[in-house]
Formats: C-alpha cells, sequence, structure tokens
C-alpha cells in the first residue's frame, strides 16, 4: 500500500480526520460517506456550489425582484408560525421604510423564539412568488456572521447527517493551512496551458477560497480533469487487460442458434436480429464481450440480454442479470424464468430483501453451479457471491449505475463478458469519449403494433378534463400511472421544502376519494417495504387496480402494457432524460396511449421537448446540452452555478486530452492509476 500511495504523490496524506478539532470517531464515520478519509481528501471535496452576495435593497426594490437574490434589512413587524402535521411554515414580516415583505422558513419552527417584534435583521434570499412576493428560506446575517456583500462569493460543501455545510468549510480550512508545497501537478504546466488551465495547487485554493465566480469555475474545471485522467487510466488499464482475457468461448451452430430466437413468445424485430448476431460473434471470441446496447424504451433490450444468456447457457456458463432496483430485478426474474425453464435453465432471484437463510441457500445453489441465470441489483457482486463459472453479465439501465460502480464491476469480471444495456442513448462523439473500450449497438426499431403516445403538458382547468380522460380508460380496463416524485428525486429542489408540496402519498389519499377509486387505487414509492410494493404493483399489473401512484421507482424497466396513460405531476423537479423514461411506461400496446405533464413553468423548455419529439436520441441530445456532460459523466454537480447550456465541446475536449495524457506519458498514467487504487471503496447509499 505504501508504494502507492508514494505514487499518487500529488495526493498528499496529511493524517487522519480526527487529529482534526471537533472530529470524533462519530463525525469521522460520516465524512466517509463523502469519501473523505484523510486531511489530504479535504482538499480534493468539490463544494457543491458557489453562493454570491446580493445588493442591498429596499424593501420596496426587493419586491419586484421576484427570482432574484437580494439582501434586505429591516424590523420585524410580525410572526405566524403554521403547522402541517410534523411539518410547518414560519412566515416572518419584515418592514423598512419603503415597504413590508414575507420571509418563509420551512420546517424550522425553533427560528420563531428568534425573532423578536421590533427586532432588527438582514436577511438575504431568493423573491419567490408565493401568493405575493416573499424571501424563500433565506439566509439570517449576525454581527458573528454578516451577509455576503455585493461580488463576495463563498463556497457550500454538501453536508452528511449530522454536519453542517459551515463546519466542513472549517475542516477544509485548517487542511489548507498544511497542504502549501505538498501538491505537485503531475501535468506540465505547457500541458496545462494548451487548455487555459491552472496547475493544481493554485486550482485546490481557488476550488475553496475563490475571490469570484470565474476563478471558482476554473478550479473545478481543473478538478473535473482530475476525475477524468483518473477514469481514462482505469479505461486503459482495462483495455488492455480485455485484450489478454480468457473468456469462455461459446460457439454455435446455426440449428442451436436458430432454436435459441425460436424460444420468444414474438419473432425478433429486424433490429433485435442484428443485435443478435453481434453478440453471437462476440460470445465466441476469448477476448470479453463489452458491449453497450442502446435501444430506446420499449425497443426490447430485455430480449437481448435473455438471448444472450440464452447461448452463455448452452456452454454451461452462469450470467448474472443486473439491474438497478429491486424492483426490475424482480420483474425480470418473474418475466424471464418461464422462458429459461421451458428451456430447461434455473434462475435465481438475489436481492437486499431475501431472508438469511434463503439468501444462503441460493447462495450455495450458485456456487454449485445449479443456477444458470441470476437476477439482482449490484448485491449480486457483494463479497459473499461467488459463482461457479460465471461467464456473462448482463446490466441492464447501465446509466443507473454510476461511471466508478460501473468501472468497479467489470474490474473485477475481467474474464466475463459484457452486455450494457441503457435507454439514455449518447451521441456517437460522446459515447466514443465515455465509453471508448466499448463496442455499440443500436436498437433502432420498436417492436410492431404500438400505438402512438400524445403528450399534454395540463395547466390550469385543463385538469378536470384530465379525470375525465383517466376514469374513462380505466372503465375501459385500461391501466393508468399517476407518478409524484419523491422531493430530491430531481435536483432541482435543494433546501428547504415547501411543506405543503405534493407526494405520492398526499396524491394517494386524494385519488382514494376520486372516481378512479372505482377500479382501485394502489401506491408504490421506494420507502415501503418490497414485499408490499411487490404486491401493489401486481395487482395492478393483474388488473385487481387500475390505478397505481408512484415515486419514480416506476422509472425504469416496468413493463404493463395495459398501463395506456401516465400522468406526471410536479414534473419540474425531473430531468429530461428521466421524464422520457416514465414516458415510456405507456405506449406498450395498440391502444393510444397518453402523457400528461403537470408542473410549473421553470420545467417548460423540458416539458417542450417532450412535447415536440419521441426520438430518445434527439431527447439525449437536448438533455447534453441542457445539463452539460461533466453531469452524464458524473463529474460535475448538476450546473447550478452554470447559468444557461453547459459547454459540452469543452467538456469533450478536456475528456480526449485526458486520454491522450494516460496514453502517451506513462508518469502520468502511473499515477493517476494508483490514485484509484489507493482509494478505499464507497459504496453508494
Ligand atoms: P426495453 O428496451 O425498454 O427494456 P422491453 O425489453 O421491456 O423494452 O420490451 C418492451 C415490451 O416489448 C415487452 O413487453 C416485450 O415483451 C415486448 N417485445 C420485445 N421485443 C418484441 C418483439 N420483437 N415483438 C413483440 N414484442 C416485443
Ligand atoms: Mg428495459
Amino acid at each position: 500500500m505504501s508504494t502507492s500511495l508514494e505514487n499518487a504523490a500529488h495526493r498528499p496524506r496529511l493524517g487522519p480526520l480526527t487529529d482534526l478539532d471537533g472530529v470524533g470517531p462519530a463525525r469521522a464515520a460520516s465524512l466517509a460517506a463523502l469519501g473523505l478519509f484523510d486531511i489530504g481528501d479535504l482538499l480534493f471535496l468539490a463544494p457543491r456550489r458557489l453562493v454570491s452576495g446580493a445588493d442591498d435593497m429596499t424593501i420596496a426594490q426587493a419586491t419586484s425582484c421576484v427570482g432574484r437574490e437580494v439582501k434586505i434589512s429591516g424590523r420585524i413587524e410580525k410572526s405566524t408560525l403554521q403547522r402541517f402535521g410534523r411539518r410547518s411554515t414560519l412566515r416572518v414580516t419584515v418592514r423598512d421604510e419603503t415597504g413590508s415583505l414575507p420571509a418563509l422558513f420551512f420546517n424550522q419552527a425553533w427560528l420563531q423564539k428568534r425573532f423578536k417584534i421590533g427586532d432588527e435583521v438582514t436577511l438575504r434570499g431568493k423573491v419567490v412568488d408565493q401568493k405575493g412576493p416573499a424571501l424563500a428560506s433565506p439566509r439570517i446575517g449576525s454581527s458573528a456572521k454578516p451577509l455576503l456583500g455585493s461580488g463576495e462569493v463563498a463556497t457550500i460543501y454538501p453536508a452528511p447527517e449530522g454536519i453542517t455545510s459551515d463546519f466542513i468549510a472549517q475542516l477544509v480550512r485548517a487542511a489548507l493551512t498544511q497542504f502549501e508545497g505538498r501538491v505537485t501537478d503531475p501535468l506540465a504546466p505547457v500541458q496545462l496551458a494548451r487548455l487555459g488551465l491552472t496547475s493544481l495547487d493554485v486550482a485546490v485554493r481557488k476550488l475553496h477560497q475563490p475571490t469570484s465566480a470565474e476563478e471558482f469555475d476554473a478550479a473545478r474545471r481543473r478538478m473535473a480533469l482530475e476525475q477524468l485522467l483518473e477514469l481514462s487510466a482505469r479505461f486503459q488499464e482495462r483495455r488492455a487487460a480485455a485484450a489478454a482475457g480468457h473468456a469462455l468461448r461459446i460457439e454455435i451452430e446455426d440449428e442451436h442458434d436458430r432454436a435459441v430466437r425460436s424460444r420468444f413468445a414474438f419473432a425478433l424485430t429486424g433490429a433485435q436480429g442484428r443485435v443478435a448476431n453481434e453478440l453471437r460473434a462476440d460470445l465466441a471470441r476469448s477476448q470479453p464481450m463489452r458491449r453497450l446496447l442502446q435501444g430506446d424504451v420499449g425497443s426490447g433490450k430485455t430480449a437481448m440480454g435473455l438471448y444472450a444468456a440464452l447461448l452463455v447457457a448452452s456452454a454451461r456458463g452462469q450470467t448474472a442479470f443486473m439491474a438497478p432496483t429491486e424492483l426490475l430485478a424482480e420483474q425480470h426474474f418473474d418475466g424471464l424464468r418461464r422462458v429459461l425453464e421451458r428451456a430447461g435453465l434455473s434462475a435465481g432471484l438475489l436481492t437486499g430483501s431475501l431472508g438469511a437463510p434463503a439468501r444462503r441457500a441460493l447462495l450455495l445453489r450458485l456456487v454449485a453451479g445449479e443456477i444458470d441465470v441470476v437476477f439482482g441489483t449490484h448485491a449480486l457482486f457483494s463479497t459473499d457471491v461467488a459463482y461457479n463459472k460465471l461467464a456473462l453479465c448482463v446490466i441492464d439501465e447501465q446509466h443507473r449505475f454510476g461511471v466508478a460502480q460501473r468501472t468497479q464491476l467489470l474490474d473485477k469480471g475481467r474474464d466475463v463478458h459484457a452486455l450494457l444495456m441503457t435507454a439514455t442513448p449518447i451521441p456517437r462523439t460522446q459515447a466514443l469519449a465515455l465509453y471508448g473500450d466499448l463496442d455499440i449497438s443500436v436498437l433502432d426499431e420498436k417492436p410492431p403494433g404500438r400505438g402512438a403516445v400524445t403528450t399534454q403538458w395540463v395547466r390550469g382547468n385543463e385538469k378536470r378534463a384530465l379525470e375525465k380522460a383517466l376514469v374513462e380508460r380505466v372503465d375501459a380496463g385500461e391501466r393508468v400511472y399517476w407518478v409524484v416524485p419523491r422531493i430530491g428525486d430531481g435536483e432541482e429542489v435543494t433546501g428547504d421544502i415547501d411543506p405543503r408540496a405534493m407526494s405520492a402519498e398526499v396524491r394517494f389519499e386524494r385519488l382514494l376519494k376520486s372516481p378512479l377509486a372505482r377500479h382501485g387505487v394502489e401506491l408504490a414509492h421506494g420507502r415501503m417495504p418490497s414485499e408490499r410494493r411487490a404486491q401493489s404493483i401486481e395487482r395492478f399489473r393483474t388488473g385487481e387496480v387500475r390505478t397505481l401512484v408512484a415515486t419514480t421507482v416506476i422509472e425504469v424497466g416496468v413493463d404493463v402494457p395495459e398501463a395506456t396513460a401516465i400522468v406526471i405531476e410536479v414534473a419540474e423537479r425531473l430531468g429530461l432524460a428521466q421524464l422520457h423514461q416514465l414516458r415510456g411506461r405507456v405506449g406498450r400496446s395498440s391502444r393510444p396511449s397518453a402523457c400528461y405533464l403537470i408542473g410549473a413553468p421553470s420545467g417548460s423548455r423540458r416539458f417542450e421537448a417532450l412535447l415536440r419529439t419521441h426520438d430518445g436520441f434527439e431527447i439525449a441530445e437536448e438533455d447534453l446540452r441542457q445539463r452539460g456532460m461533466g453531469d452524464l459523466m458524473g463529474v460535475r454537480q448538476a450546473g447550478e452555478n452554470s447559468e444557461g447550456l453547459a459547454d459540452i465541446e469543452a467538456d469533450l475536449e478536456l475528456f480526449l486530452f485526458a486520454r491522450r495524457a494516460v496514453a502517451e506519458d506513462p508518469r502520468v498514467f502511473e499515477c493517476y492509476r494508483s490514485l484509484s487504487k489507493s482509494r478505499p471503496t464507497v459504496h453508494a447509499p
């Protein structure tokens, strides 16, 4: 271990975090969840965002600045606290000589004591329109911690349970006093200059103590490059390993191949047939397959995973069929086990909710080779899971696994064929950069006989017509999804939440009292016990109930052909790709389907893109344009500071640069390769 740490000399080890004031074992554990183990790691912790100071304004001016950050001072005139069960809104009215403005604090009832009528306060926050202008969750200035003034900036850190951003900022400051001279950039200054980047040591300081938004962005670019270099080093290592790999060679006679293809309940589409040919050719080589299958929602990717598994099983190899959610793993298991059993093969399901004895029994059968295809989540690669002859790993909805997680998996299964499937197509150039080590197949044809899907952004009094349309559908035996994303499902909502916000639970209660309840309403969300959730979905699938209220747990993979309408409420919380995936839950039969979006104008660009096109490819490009590629790769926090369109070309340039740097300079390669090895593995929650 010590040698690899020395290699990564540009990442100084400065001692355990518990050496810092205020960090005991409990806080050290919370910090570990952020990937922080050593004081040196703090230097590389990306702030979540930058806040800029706001202009001082009179209240009259602030009132006419809806949508802007402002800073106001005045006297407290009134404060009222409204409670909604365990949630609350505190409304504090502040007055100066020009007027008055309410400030809203959500779920911080204790603040009421702090605001005494007649006291002077300074507040900074965004002016929103809540039945009139109001300041939403403003920061409160004090003499000890004055609010940022115009032109000043400060970093906000991600904060795990029980730790504040301010505390992390304090730790970072302590780390910065120790780092001087200990960080040297592995890249040569001329290389950096070509990209207009600063060196790592400068970037580390500017990342945490910027004096302007421009400095902060420049520092973040250099930090993004760090991650890209690390990723590129891993890709390169993997390419080398794959070329020398010893995967199971599966040579299939034409006749047997025809027999396998005839096991499906349907004739393969032309595109599926083509992809099957590619898979068959890949599997016949000892070099492990690394194939990315892109196909829009509903294009029939599952069948391709099954086809590969059937080929592998005929050479007595095992397949791990992985999905990002238990729900989807269960569905694959339920849907595919019959085909497998008819072919004389056995299937298993391994999820976190399996009881200990059942889990043990399953693991024994796996290692004994009695299971041919095992379905599950990333639990399939827990350390206690051993296979008899694992030959293929199918990763469904692979974009839901982070780049790091996916890389880790592929590293683990050096000699295992891998088929990665995704409904989020990535434009060609980006795909090359991101998945330079993968071959790409595309399913560009939908199975025949699919009805059209119309999309509508439902506003105002159109909601009444919506209910009527839905009732007609359930009366006709069709199914309706009603999705309310959980707060935090998307990226838009940060900080405090309006307690009156709509949730799946609240919508469920309301629909139980609506005419839709005639045919039953069920609820499914990620926090209910998985058996309970599976039951809900099963009742919906069989038609026992015809309306399913859900969070985005149903976003990927769920396949109920009778479902012909989906309502997506508070849709502005969701990203474009997510909305498109959700819409893909309908339009799976010959009946015409509908997607209804209910959402605030802040989502209008995304809604309009959905209204305009059904082409997943176009949507992915638009999504990329709206969010930027750094985000796709998971190297940038969702552009909170980047106003407007992200610069895809610049990101791509950075990535290509990283690839070249590790390929051409063995010292750089060594540096970043050892970096990823020396880092403890952090499991995503
Ligand atoms: P996705 O690509 O979104 O994963 P699925 O694999 O879930 O799509 O397929 C969607 C639906 O289409 C499923 O009900 C599946 O049985 C059906 N299907 C797949 N291929 C064909 C085909 N060639 N002909 C008819 N139906 C098909
Ligand atoms: Mg699928």
